[in-house]
């Protein structure tokens, strides 16, 4: 993991919704979209308050037609988050928001070129102290003719690379745009360079991190629906963070924005780039030792640890004993699951003994009591009393455990020897 790189930094928001640095020493935030019409005035309140409750720092809201900055003037008073408007090819629509007192703009340099008009949204930005998001799209840029030289330039800059002529487009199209907010001593700026394809995101986000001292908002765009789009979206943007490089992140989904949160929120936490408001699950994978239905015990615990838990307690979910304790020593609370019983760790020592029905309540009343402890000063995250140590398997969880083990006892004893 490298150190974040320094950049300028720029803040969306105000005293009543809040304050969102981007850059600088401002935690990486994440931000989505709302999927639904803006001009929906309630519901788009009502889509932005969800979001906000997810966890997005920024929420972002499509402008196409006039009935939706218009609804911005109804909109911002109701909502208690920064609110981001996505400008595409009129101009006029970010002079309405920013008349309406939206937090930030996003234009497109590939839809609105024009100087004269860039300027004009640049200037009554540069009035109110609002920022604006270059956002380069793959999919949106056009080469221009007048940009050969500088293009054939690049190309030659990116000669070995297989990505190296769109890369030498979307660098020349950002310094062709970043010269307009220049000559108007334009600074707070934030820059994307979003692509379909992980390997242009990463080569444009490392190229462009190199070249400009802006704050960058990562994103892979239209990265499909959730069940391919994570993978498409978190490799890159995996990489991308853990070089260093990413101040502000939008994963897009062809779902429900919701979990495009989460999972941003969920990226940032494994990388340590922020600190998890709840808890962290650790489940087993399973295999052929399980005796409880223990892919349902974990979504149960996951929903949950969400409704009860907001500290960062590390919970872990164990199918049985034989390797349990060595996967669960990371854990505050775990519990290890076995012929339809459970043992319940709590810092590493024995709570609970008790048949599968009786597993989630009283996990759950364990981890509120250590929630407890933790927040009266009484124990602290991670600390063990007594190190995690697998329990006799067949005295403490009975036959079928016998069986179980009958093949892994030299492992578990072992193990248990190794833990001694
Ligand atoms: S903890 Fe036990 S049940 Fe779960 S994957 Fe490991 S060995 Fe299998």
């Amino acid at each position: 993991m490298q150190q974040r790189r320094p950049t300028r930094q720029v803040v969306v928001g105000d005293d009543r919704v809040g304050k969102v640095r981007i850059g600088g020493d401002g935690p990486v935030s994440v931000q989505t979209m709302t999927a639904g019409y803006t001009y929906e005035i309630d519901k788009c309140v009502a889509e932005i308050h969800k979001l906000a409750a997810a966890g997005a720092d920024m929420v972002r809201v499509a402008v196409p037609e006039k009935k939706d900055t218009d609804a911005l003037r109804e909109i911002l008073p109701q909502v208690n988050v920064p609110i981001v408007a996505d400008v595409h090819f009129h101009f006029q629509r970010a002079l309405e928001a920013i008349e309406a007192g939206v937090h930030k703009i996003r234009l497109n340099p590939g839809n609105i070129s024009d100087k004269d008009q860039v300027a004009k949204v640049i200037d009554a930005c540069k009035e109110r102290g609002l920022p604006i998001r270059i956002g380069v799209n793959e999919g949106s840029i056009v080469e221009r003719r007048d940009k050969q030289k500088r293009l054939k330039e690049l190309g030659g800059v990116f000669s070995d690379n297989p990505r190296g002529h769109l890369l030498a487009i979307m660098i020349a199209k950002l310094e062709e745009y970043l010269e307009i907010f220049h000559e108007r001593d334009f600074h707070d700026i934030v820059i994307s360079a979003k692509s379909i394809d992980p390997l242009v995101v990463i080569d444009a986000y490392t190229e462009i991190s190199k070249r400009f001292e802006y704050p960058l908002h990562l994103g892979v765009t239209h990265a499909g629906p959730k069940e391919t789009g994570t993978i498409r979206s978190v490799v890159p943007l995996g990489h991308l963070l853990a070089s260093g490089i990413g101040d502000t992140i939008r994963i897009s989904y062809a779902n429900d924005p919701v979990y495009e949160v989460q999972d941003g929120l969920e990226l940032l936490y494994i990388l340590h780039l922020r600190t998890r408001k709840g808890a962290e699950l650790i489940a087993c994978p399973t295999c052929g030792r399980i005796q409880v239905d223990l892919f349902k015990l974990v979504q149960e615990v996951r929903k949950k640890l969400a409704e009860h838990i907001d500290i960062p307690i590390k919970v872990a979910v164990m199918g049985c004993v034989v390797n349990g304790p060595g996967e669960a020593e990371g854990a505050d609370v775990a519990i290890f699951a076995g012929d339809r019983r459970g043992i319940i760790y709590v810092q590493g020592k024995v709570v609970a003994n008790i048949p599968e029905e009786e597993i989630l309540p009283r996990l759950l009343e364990e981890c509120m009591k250590f929630q407890e402890k933790v927040r009266s000063g009484q124990a602290k995250l991670g600390e063990k009393v007594v190190e995690i140590l697998p329990p006799d398997p067949i005295g403490e969880l009975g036959s079928g455990l016998e069986k179980i083990a009958a093949g892994q006892v030299e492992k578990l004893a072992q193990l248990t020897i190794s833990k001694k």
